[in-house]
């Protein structure tokens, strides 16, 4: 007997959470943080569904906070096993869940300081030392080589029936981030694909996204199940907005996921630099995160596109805080790149603070913007926004490129689907908001003819 419960990313697009249930075993794939709107983010602190100590296996597709970063808390709540991923997702994973940590911690003194919370002490969700811990529990695995889940001999009985082939889990490259991948796990003759986050074809630095050809099971994200992207236009409105706010003098601040998103800026801001299709300015990457990221991508070279390289003509990685104030305060024209992404969080709150009142400056989204966070609120009008304690009015220019996004778009999905040899008995559709999962499901039905399932929060479906 097996089963799923979707413990997050069901109806949403953060929290990415599905416990695998089989005959006793509990296998947990992803364990993503929810973020945006306030009901979300309340989940965090609820009692995790099982207990921790509880679950046998820990399987993570990539290193985006909403499916790796509630790793420190299950550790803290008593998770002991293994935490099973790619090298380059436990490269960036030794980034990610430390700065987030420290984040939570941040949040927890400033609420404590400021006194804006009705908890006194107010707690950070999880500590530097419990991500720590999370990352000594990480297992590497390359991709294309299933391995075994659970220990082959466990400490419990030989006597077991030996004829039950061991569950694995092999990852195939997503090509969505830096050691992104699907996991295939294999269990009580079962396949089932948890497809993570699907990448995107023909893009720049990543490659396009393995096919699967079969599936008993598939856990299919619907980011922009109900969108297509801009097509390609070769960087042309990047360079219409880098010369815009040039020629205005301004600043451009670009909110960007401090993995993944900064590489992709680069390549398109050095290509056009190359083409003089724009000025070279400097380049601030102030995000400690993001520099140390670009390293993680020279050294995976061989998982990248050839052509990929991360540097304009005159940037900077900023490092020390002061060197940020400095970028924070300068109002010369430059390009600021700082995370976090959606600006839930970190240095560019502090960009933003500085720059949004002044109408020559533009502050441009290249990824997602999920319901409930400021990159949200600035994308659809605001005119004000609550930065950092404080009521900031808008007078910058806000943009948006959606052809920047590291998601699949519907088109995209439909093409990878059509490399399935044959329809898995369910697809369940997850990682979505509510029109985006309604639409790709009318999508799949209509032109493939196959069953699908909108996963619901706390759902609890038997594979069978
Ligand atoms: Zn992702």
């Amino acid at each position: 007997m097996s089963s799923l419960t979707f413990l997050g990313a069901a109806g949403t697009v953060t929290g990415s959470k599905h416990l695998l249930q089989v005959n006793g075993r509990r296998i947990l794939v992803d364990c993503g943080l929810f973020q945006g709107l306030k009901e979300l983010r309340l989940r965090n602190w609820e009692p995790f569904a099982v207990d921790p100590a509880s679950i046998d296996a820990v399987i993570l597709t990539h290193a985006h906070l909403d499916h790796c970063g509630y790793l420190p808390r299950l550790v803290a709540g008593g998770y002991q096993g293994r935490i099973f991923c790619t090298p380059g997702t436990k490269d960036l994973c030794s980034l990610v869940l430390p700065d987030s940590a420290h984040l939570q911690e941040e949040d927890a003194r400033q609420a404590n300081r400021h006194a804006y919370t009705k908890h006194s002490p107010a707690l950070p969700l999880y500590t530097s030392v419990d991500a720590a811990r999370a990352l000594d529990r990480l297992q590497p695995v390359g991709y294309d080589r299933p391995v075994p889940l659970v220990p082959e001999h466990s400490d419990t009985s030989d006597t077991s029936d030996t004829s039950e082939v061991s569950d694995t889990v092999e990852f195939v490259n997503a090509g969505h981030l830096l050691g992104s991948a699907y996991a295939r796990v294999r269990v009580n003759n079962q396949e089932i694909v948890f497809g993570g986050d699907l990448g995107r074809y023909h893009r720049p630095i990543l490659p396009d996204p393995s096919p699967i050809r079969t599936a008993d099971y598939l856990l299919l994200e619907s980011t922009y199940g109900d969108r297509l992207h801009e097509p390609d236009d070769d960087g042309a409105r990047l360079a219409q907005i880098v010369n815009d706010t040039a020629a205005r003098g301004g600043k451009l601040i670009i909110p960007s996921f401090a993995i993944g998103r900064v590489e992709e800026v680069l390549y398109w801001l050095k290509k056009l630099e190359d083409a003089k299709r724009i000025p070279v300015l400097p380049v601030y990457i102030d995000s400690p995160m993001a520099g140390s990221a670009l390293k993680f991508y020279a050294e995976r070279a061989n998982e990248l596109d050839p052509v990929s390289r991360f540097a304009t003509t005159r940037m900077t990685v900023v490092s020390s805080v002061q060197q940020s104030k400095d970028v924070t305060a300068s109002h010369k024209p430059a390009i600021v790149i700082s995370s976090s992404g959606m600006a839930t969080g970190g240095r560019v709150l502090h960009h933003l603070a500085a720059a949004l009142p002044r109408d020559n400056n533009t502050v441009l989204f290249v990824g997602y913007q999920a319901a409930g966070t400021r990159g949200r609120a600035l994308c659809d009008g605001a005119k004000e926004l609550k930065l950092l304690g404080r009521v900031i009015p808008v007078a910058a220019r806000v943009e948006r490129i959606d052809s920047m996004s590291a998601h699949a778009d519907a088109n995209e999905i439909m093409r990878w689907l059509s490399s399935f040899e044959r329809p898995p008995r369910t697809t369940f559709l997850v990682h979505g908001e509510p029109t985006a999962l309604d639409a790709l499901a009318a999508r799949i039905r209509a032109e493939l003819h196959w069953t699908v399932h909108i996963a619901a929060h706390r759902e609890r479906v038997e594979l069978d």
